[in-house]
């Protein structure tokens, strides 16, 4: 490009291996929001399927000397897509990008289905597991029912005392909890840390300028969701018991270092999906804001990966502040919010050329964290300074 801009690679390939879940969580991006493609996907992906993905993983790996990838296997509930098929997948995947590449291969699953032979396959393949879980009996039912209404909190309580008992505990990936606002936001972290994961992932759940989620009153600096994880925040800080992300990555940012995720920061989007048909799509929460959102028209049965990184709506997600909105690139935080996450910007007539929904939020959380970390940092600085 004639100002040096370059696409930069993907490094995770979130791998939708079943399209169905056994759970009919009321929030899930994939099935109750605004795109339902997944009615028209196979149940599974087919062997087939999987060995054309690793080829075109392998494929773009080589073309960008990438030494290490994450692999995410997601759903749906990808425990559904059954043993054989996550054996044959990962170890495609290793196959096809080399000796000498890292794979840290993941599954996003709900729990339910967590039994010790799928534990026991993980650990032979190296596989770590992420589970949702939204805090306590009384917050997972709220939205985590199976389609029946019955709760699922029993069978995922239980899943996961499978996976962080001594045997199979150095598997654990960590929590994703989507926050309610109904939800004491201490209890709901006290909840978690009865499974002492190593890693929490609070998330906003998922809305735009067009369906704004519950709670977010337009036109008004209400800050629910910040006011929220504040809670959690100074509980945290003044004793840290694991790493909660958005925390973790606000801060990284304050300090100069550079994001990791699309959740905050400019970092360039480095995330493909491949579906479970072998379409390329970009980030699944673009499920979120209207229907065929994540769609790019491309399959690995005939486009390398690579075609993705011309298309302008990921070029879109790679240009930091100058893929923000006016507003944005106005802000006094932008470095470090990046205008949230993609998803929660979309308006329909602008399409994703605004702060996101969240603004007010991310304005008031980021703000808290600076204020509260500041003068600890420049007091430390002081004393080494002392020294
Ligand atoms: S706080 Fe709001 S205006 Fe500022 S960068 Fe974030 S979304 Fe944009």
């Amino acid at each position: 490009m004639a100002d040096g801009w370059r696409p930069a690679p993907f490094r995770e390939f979130v791998l939708k291996i079943h399209s169905r879940c056994d759970l009919a969580c009321d929030y899930c991006y994939m099935y109750a929001m605004a795109d339902q493609s997944w009615r028209s996907q196979p149940r599974r992906m087919s062997l087939a399927t999987a060995e054309q993905a690793a080829k075109r993983i392998g494929e773009h790996v080589r073309q960008h000397g990438l030494e290490e990838i994450g692999l995410v296997l997601h759903g749906g509930e990808p425990l559904l897509a059954g043993p054989d098929l996550i054996a044959y997948l990962i170890t495609a995947v290793r196959g096809a990008v080399g000796e000498g590449v890292i794979v840290h291969a993941t599954v996003q699953t709900n729990g339910v289905g967590l039994d010790d032979p799928y534990l026991a396959l993980f650990d032979k393949l190296g596989i770590r597991v992420g589970v949702s879980l939204d805090g306590s009996q009384s917050a997972q039912d709220r939205h985590r029912r199976f389609a029946s209404g019955r709760s699922s909190h029993a069978a995922v309580t239980a899943g996961l005392r499978r996976l962080t008992a001594k045997r199979y505990r150095h598997l654990f990936g960590g929590l994703l909890c989507v926050i309610d606002l109904r939800n004491d936001p201490v209890d709901t972290y006290e909840a978690l840390l009865e499974f002492k994961p190593p890693r929490i992932d609070f998330l906003f759940p998922h809305g735009t300028w067009e369906s704004p989620p519950p709670g977010r009153a337009l036109g008004t600096d209400d800050a629910p969701y910040a006011d929220w994880l504040i809670a959690v925040f100074n509980q945290w800080y003044d004793y840290p018991q694991t790493d909660i992300r958005i925390f973790t990555e606000i801060v990284r940012l304050m300090l100069g270092g550079s994001s990791r995720n699309e959740v905050v920061g400019l970092g360039a989007a480095s995330m493909l999906v491949i579906e479970t048909n072998g379409s390329i799509e970009q980030v699944d929460t673009l499920k979120a804001a209207f229907h065929g959102a994540p769609r790019t028209g491309l399959h690995v049965e005939h486009d390398p990966l690579d075609a993705a990184l011309e298309l302008p709506e990921i070029a879109a997600r790679q240009l930091g502040l100058r893929g923000l909105a006016d507003e944005c690139q106005k802000c006094r935080i932008r470095r470090i919010c990046g205008g949230g996450l993609y998803t929660h910007r979309y308006r329909r007539g602008t399409g994703f050329a605004n702060p996101s929904v969240y603004c007010p939020d991310l304005m008031r959380l980021i703000s808290h964290i600076r204020e509260t970390i500041e003068p600890d940092v420049a007091q430390n600085l002081a004393k080494l300074g002392a020294h």
